[in-house]
């Protein structure tokens, strides 16, 4: 059994939760934003430091490697240092600080594992162009056609994003990696949900990372003058969204599972006057759940739903999909030597499953995959409110380690 050196760890989380930081606490270090980059720059050096291998793939991935015995196969640790606008310092950033103190311990220990370990931050985990791109790259699973659409909300695109930072985007193709040069692949992350902390248990072992799909729904009925139009003969598009989501809980109870969620996060109302009926309204619906059967009913019941509200009032219902992820399952190694790792250190854990995408999701489509959770205080999370307790993160970065031991034994 062994231990990582804490100080070090922690000394690396407080500086880079320094970069980006502004007057409310919040972390803006969104992807190749001057934050994110002055990040990047101080990662690769504290990777140099640490005597590990460095490089900068076509994607912007910045990756530390420690040379096993056979180099022919990686285990990877892997998350992001990105944020979202206002974030917190552990989102993302714990995944690679953790991975990095692990190959820094090993290195210092002049400990050689069978096989090679790389610590890897995906670029654009949290979406300033997407998301996910960093790791969709290293899976093979970019096109052309996405680098060149991959815009932010201001409508630049990330191949500027990325001339500007020296980098070529279309070499991000290059970033894909052959899945047989890869052992599996491991991700510590906060929980950014209350379970752990509400169980009081330092570890979460993810069994499996939710699917999704996500619509932008349309509902038309006919603008008109609030006053002069009688109630029966109007054609209230608001009304039929209102009807619709206090359908959703039954919906949910009838055709989902317990893990099922569904949110209306986001509504707009056309015209959108005080003193007009609202002939339109605009709002997406996110739905989850880890189980893709589950979902492709969930899918069909909220269609018939809104179907059946929208004939019933006269509105005509359209909507277009907006992104669709397949659940995804850890592997049964993985998680054992998670739990023995936990065990042999008398660590309590929960199994449980991730609500929010990870890189880890993308990972599983090429090898086999497995999380750590530690707890985030209150469950929150993309916000400067965000915090673990630092024993915690000791706890998970232990555990990290002797879970890499274990699999790379
Ligand atoms: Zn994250």
């Amino acid at each position: 059994m062994e231990t990582i050196e804490f100080d070090k760890l922690k000394e690396d989380i407080s500086n880079l939760s320094d970069i980006g930081k502004s007057a409310d606490r919040g972390i803006y270090r969104m992807s190749f934003t001057k934050a994110d980059l002055r990040a990047r720059e101080w990662l690769l050096s504290r990777y140099q430091d640490a005597g590990l291998e460095s490089s900068v793939d076509g994607a912007g991935n910045i990756i530390g490697k420690l040379k096993g015995k056979d180099d022919s196969k990686s285990w990877i640790i892997g998350s992001h240092i990105d944020t979202v606008p206002a974030g917190g310092h552990l989102d993302g950033s714990l995944g690679v600080l953790t991975g990095l103190e692990v190959l820094r311990t090993l290195k210092k220990k002049e400990f050689i594992p069978n096989h090679s370990l790389e610590v890897i931050s995906f670029t654009d985990e949290e979406g300033r162009f997407g998301g996910l791109f960093g790791s969709e790259a290293f899976a093979g699973e970019l096109t052309p056609d996405r680098i060149h659409n991959a815009k932010d909300l201001s409508g630049m695109s990330i191949v500027d994003a990325m001339k500007d930072a020296g980098l070529d985007a279309s070499k991000a193709l290059d970033a894909r990696r052959n899945p047989s040069t890869i052992a599996g692949y491991l991700e510590l992350h906060i929980e950014q949900g209350p379970i752990l902390d509400s169980l009081q248990i330092p570890i979460g072992i993810v069994e499996q990372i939710t699917g999704l799909f996500k619509w932008q729904v349309r509902l038309t009925g006919l603008a008109n003058h609030a006053g002069t139009t009688p109630m029966t003969m109007r054609k209230d598009a608001f009304q039929g969204l209102a009807e619709f989501s206090l359908e959703i809980p039954r919906i949910l109870e009838e055709n989902g599972k317990e893990n099922s969620v569904a949110t209306i996060g986001r509504v707009s109302l056309f015209p959108g006057s005080a003193n007009t009926v609202p002939g339109r309204v605009e709002f997406s619906l996110d739905v989850r759940d880890t189980d893709e059967s589950i979902l492709e009913e969930l899918s069909n019941a909220f269609r018939k739903a809104i179907s059946a509200i929208a004939r019933r009032r006269g509105l005509m219902f359209e909507f277009d999909i907006l992104s669709q992820v397949k659940p995804a399952n850890s592997n049964l190694k993985i998680l054992e030597a998670i739990q023995n790792s936990c065990d042999k250190q008398n660590y309590k854990y929960h199994k449980m499953h991730s609500g929010a995408a990870h890189d880890a999701q993308i990972m599983a489509r090429i090898t086999d995959m497995g999380m750590i959770f530690v707890p985030s205080k209150n469950g929150r999370s993309h916000s400067p409110a965000e915090w673990t307790a630092w024993e915690d993160i000791h706890i998970g970065a232990n555990v990290l380690l002797n879970t890499i031991l274990e699999l790379t034994k």
